[in-house]
């Protein structure tokens, strides 16, 4: 299996180097060359499976040339073993044809930890094979952070820098990042918000002779194996209530746009998807480009539902890529545009192949707050606020086709605004009650490249043995 990048300039290169590589060199994203199939068969096949064999059958095709089976099976096996619930994904009931898929039960409480974890087991395997070490650098609007810190902590292989926006993260989601003690763990504070942190990310794999140096890994969404984790979700969910059988629509909580992309490979995988919804909060510019045809950034408003505070959508440029025809080149020029002028206009026949692919929906503050009571009356479930903004949205789209609402954290990971919402104050599980009680450690950095460049060169030089 090739990856190819959506900019049509960078080398194509096979999964692990994918994997490792992050952000191809021209600027884009790597995409598979060509999308796998999985039959009808193979999908009714999957029902009742354990979490894992299910896994090992959908990402098996893309990982192949790279890992055996018996290393993706062991890989797997470690990756879910740390989660708090045997179905790792499981299902449940909101209201006729309306369910909720549940992805808050790993060692951070939130979706990022699905791929996560399996992309440290298969970084830590890719690299015992050459004895080399890498250095991680994240951009994290608060559960990407935690998320990675959780995958790669302790090795001696790997360091990784995790920046996240100073003051707008959640206390549980800074204390995730800033509590664990281990020396290859560095969470950095950024004075800006999380576009900032992603852009400074950007600008560090663009400078190659840095990137080339400290040999930079990403782990962000933009790296084609978090995707690829993520699409197994969707079909455990959909086959859970009937597919292929049964078409289902997907509503998904959106900011960086990559777990809803993992729901249309999916769907160009061959699972009957129905709709796929995009539900974002106040920081609408996807809904805005669905509606309108313009994709243009406005700023970022700080929400209840912060993990989805952003504006320039980093996965979008894949579906854009879809849509342009594969074309690298006009790719290129859009992006050029948004750098150039801050957005672009969508040209309109890719607005029509994106509207036949995904619908979208926004919710306010105010709608945030009123569907984590109003759910929390009707059902009993307490939702975290991004979950919320996904069920509000996914009310407006439900019909015959079951719907399927992606829970995307655990409300205790958001306990003040669950508070504010119902009156009650979600509590952590029990394997993370200590939190509030373990020492920080945290280093404030300024929004400059060249500041944290030298801060990354330190760290490691301080670290690896001359
Ligand atoms: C990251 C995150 C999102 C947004 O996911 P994207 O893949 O960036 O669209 C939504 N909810 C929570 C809780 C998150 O951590």
């Amino acid at each position: 299996m090739k990856y190819i990048s959506t900019r049509g300039q960078a080398p194509a290169l096979g999964f692990g180097e994918a994997m490792m590589t992050g952000l191809a060199r021209d600027g884009g994203l790597y995409v598979p060359e060509t999308v796998p199939q999985m039959s009808a068969a193979e999908i009714s096949a999957l029902a009742g499976l354990p979490y894992e064999e299910a896994a090992f059958r959908v990402m098996r095709p893309f990982v192949a040339g790279f890992f055996s089976d018996d290393e993706l099976k062991t890989l797997l096996a470690r990756a879910y073993a740390g989660f708090g619930h045997a179905a790792r994904a499981p299902l449940v009931q909101l209201g006729p044809n309306h369910f909720l898929l549940e992805l808050f039960h790993g060692p951070t409480l939130a979706f990022k930890d699905f791929a996560m974890q399996i992309i440290g087991q298969m970084m830590q395997a890719a690299l015992a094979r050459t004895g080399e070490r890498i250095t991680i650098v994240g951009a994290t609007s608060g559960d990407t952070g935690s998320a990675a810190i959780e995958a790669f902590r302790g090795l001696s292989n790997v360091d990784v820098f995790i920046l996240f926006p100073h003051g707008r993260v959640s206390e549980v989601q800074r204390r995730q990042m800033t509590t664990p003690s281990e020396a290859n763990v560095h969470a950095l504070a950024l004075d800006g918000d999380f576009d900032d942190c992603q852009a400074r990310l950007k600008d560090m794999f663009n400078d190659f002779a840095f990137r080339d140096g400290v040999r930079l890994a990403g782990v962000n969404s933009i790296n084609w194996a978090r995707v690829l984790a993520q699409v197994v979700y969707y079909f455990t969910a959909a086959v859970s209530l009937g597919a292929p059988h049964r078409r289902v629509g997907f509503t998904v909580p959106t900011g960086n746009f990559g777990d809803i992309f993992a729901g249309y490979i999916a769907k160009r995988m061959g699972l009957p998807i129905d709709r796929l919804v995009i539900a974002t909060n106040q920081n609408d510019i996807l809904d805005r480009a669905m509606k309108g045809g313009d994709y243009r950034t406005v700023g970022v408003r700080p929400s209840i539902s912060p993990s989805m505070d952003i504006q320039v959508s980093s996965n979008f440029e894949r579906a854009l890529f879809d849509a342009l025809g594969r074309d690298g080149a006009a790719v290129q020029a859009l992006m050029d545009g948004l750098k150039q002028s801050g957005g672009f206009t969508i040209p309109p026949a890719a607005m029509e192949k994106l509207r036949t692919e995904f619908d979208s929906g926004r919710c306010s503050e105010e709608e945030t707050r009123a569907t984590i009571a109003a759910l929390r009356q009707t059902t009993g479930e307490l939702l975290c606020p991004h979950s919320a903004v996904g069920v509000k949205v996914a009310g407006e789209h439900l019909g015959a086709v079951p719907m399927i609402t992606l829970a995307t954290a655990h409300p205790a990971k958001f306990p003040d605004a669950v508070e504010q919402a119902t009156g009650l104050r979600p509590a952590l599980p029990a394997r993370m009650a200590d939190l509030f009680d373990r020492p920080e450690r945290v280093t404030r950095v300024p929004n400059d490249l060249e500041a944290l460049k030298t801060l990354i060169r330190d760290r490691i030089a301080g670290r690896v043995p001359a």
